[in-house]
């Protein structure tokens, strides 16, 4: 389908760059007509999988976070990747309260997939992780 708009941008993986892509994502969503809430809900799962891809994928290496935007007719695109540590079951990591780490809630991915139309997650361990948030959208008038 055709693409509307790209945008795309690289960063460090530092939780400072969380805030970043978080607004970038809402500035990138208000060229549609989106109500507050749907914004709001792309901020909270767009922070989350970059949150991810800075503490579990990169952990304390440091790396390249991959963040693109886009606009097709039907649906606004996220795509946040990492070359980090991967995930070696997804469809466990994807379960309410599941997480690798004690401390935390395990509910990222739980965010994810209630606030967007859709939650695609790419892993391969050692490789790297792929994360794609899509929020449906009504198509343009053709008339
Ligand atoms: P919370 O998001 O509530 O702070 P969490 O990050 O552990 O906790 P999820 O975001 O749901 O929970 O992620 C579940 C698990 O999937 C993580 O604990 C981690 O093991 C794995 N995971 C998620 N994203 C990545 C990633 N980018 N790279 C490697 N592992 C990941
Ligand atoms: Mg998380």
């Amino acid at each position: 389908m055709a693409i509307r708009n790209q945008c795309k941008m690289s960063f460090l993986s530092l939780s400072e760059n969380v805030g970043i892509a978080r607004v970038a994502a809402a500035a990138f969503a208000a060229q549609l007509d989106l109500t507050l809430s749907d914004i709001e809900e792309i901020k909270v799962a767009v922070s989350e999988a970059v949150s991810n891809a800075v503490i579990h994928g990169y952990g304390d290496s440091s790396g390249i976070i991959e963040f693109s935007m886009t606009l097709y007719d039907d649906r606004l695109e996220y795509v946040v990747t990492d070359y980090g540590k991967g995930i070696e079951d997804i469809e466990l990591a994807r379960q309410p309260s599941y997480s690798t780490d004690p401390e935390r809630m395990g509910l990222g991915f739980v965010f994810m997939e209630s606030f967007m139309d859709e939650l695609l997650i790419d892993s391969a361990p050692g490789k790297g992780t792929v994360v794609t948030l899509i929020k449906k959208i009504t198509p343009p008038s053709t008339h």
